[in-house]
């Protein structure tokens, strides 16, 4: 990755900025006695009177360790939605850039790329699910700042192909994204370790599946501490707020607990998937690397509605492309899993 220069990448808005500069910037903490009088809070200490440290530190210190990067290469935000929308902020300039997905696939690139004027090319998967590396790169031109490679893919399912990745890491002129929402439920190594080799490398993950904290709304992005630093210019000063580092620190120091429930998870989607297999409705179920399998079966609409009618709610996915008459099946606990079972046992 010679002669890689992310100034270039970068909106000359975004370049120029002067970040705001909030009192907890100017002032850090060394943890002696201070009267903190700078930031016009409530001084009534309630536990949550005072601004959260705007780089979470504790919490980022900790993921560190855990992932092998140093702490400015991360940046967390109020969910991977947010995480992904600084993305685009810094690097797509609207009704002039584009960026390339690659459907069916998670339906928030599509729609931040709509909020930030920013063009969508599409270029299909294969009909493996996997991606179609030289269409991409044919969809590619000067003002494709970002592509989004979703693995394992929601809503298919699976990991892609290594290779196909390295491809586009070492071919594409642009950021390459990696969001690797389900990456803890998968056999794959993280693309984290390849920080080190691809400057154009972004890795995103979240709390919110594997970690069971979808109601704090914590996201992660792990990149070069470059790009790390370009983002921190434009995320607002307090974007992950006290309560929300705290739980995510409780729960990222407690990963017991959070590989004994994976692990029951990936056993539950065994059962479910062994119990697909006999039902004579279903047609495909397609490979699985995530905490949900996406099945193909007789009549998507018709089945989704029995399901509701018994009050299991899934997601039917027909209207993406390549996933006709499929639904996508969450993994619950022991006790759901079983019922819905039972349920689809009894459907005809
Ligand atoms: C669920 C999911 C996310 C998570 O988004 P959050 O905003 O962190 O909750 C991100 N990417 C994909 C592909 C997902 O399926």
């Amino acid at each position: 990755m010679e002669g890689f220069d992310l100034n270039k990448l970068v909106r000359e808005s975004v370049r120029k900025l002067q970040p705001y500069s909030s009192a907890r910037d100017e002032y850090v903490s060394d943890g002696s006695e201070m009267l903190f009088l700078d930031a016009n809070e409530n001084p009534f200490d309630n536990g949550v009177n005072r601004y959260p440290d705007p780089y979470q530190r504790s919490l980022k210190s900790v993921l560190a360790k855990q992932k092998g990067v140093s702490e400015s290469q991360i940046l967390l935000g109020n969910g991977s939605d947010e995480v992904l929308d600084l993305i685009f902020r810094v690097f797509c300039e609207p009704n002039q850039d584009n960026v390339i997905t690659l459907p069916p696939t998670y339906g928030m690139y599509k729609v931040l790329a709509g909020i930030n004027a920013i063009k969508n090319r599409e270029v299909l998967l294969t009909a493996d699910f996997e991606p179609n590396v030289e269409e991409i790169l044919k969809a590619a031109d000067s003002h494709s700042k970002l592509i989004f490679i979703c693995s394992p893919n929601n809503p298919t399912g699976n990991s892609f192909k290594g290779e196909y990745i390295k491809t586009l890491l070492e071919s594409f002129d642009g950021l390459v994204v990696v969001d690797e929402a389900y990456i803890d439920f998968s056999k794959d190594e993280s693309w984290v370790s390849a920080l080190q080799t691809y400057p154009n490398l972004i890795v995103t993950q979240t709390l919110s599946k594997a970690y069971g904290l979808a109601g704090i709304r914590l996201g992660i992005c792990y990149a070069s501490e470059e790009i790390v630093s370009v983002l921190n210019k434009i995320k607002p000063p307090y974007n992950v707020n006290q309560l929300t580092q705290q739980r995510a620190l409780q729960r990222v120091l407690n990963q017991d607990l959070v590989k004994q429930e994976v692990q029951q998870i990936l056993d539950e989607r065994t059962e479910l998937i062994k119990a697909l297999n006999n039902l004579e409705f279903v047609s495909v179920i397609y490979p699985t690397d995530a905490n949900f399998v996406l099945a193909k079966v007789d009549d998507a609409n018709k089945r989704y509605q029995q399901l509701l009618e018994k009050q299991v709610v899934v997601r039917n996915r027909s209207t993406q492309p390549l996933c006709e008459n499929t639904l996508r099946f969450t993994v619950g606990t022991p006790e759901e899993n079983k019922k819905l079972i039972a349920i689809l046992k009894e459907l005809n």
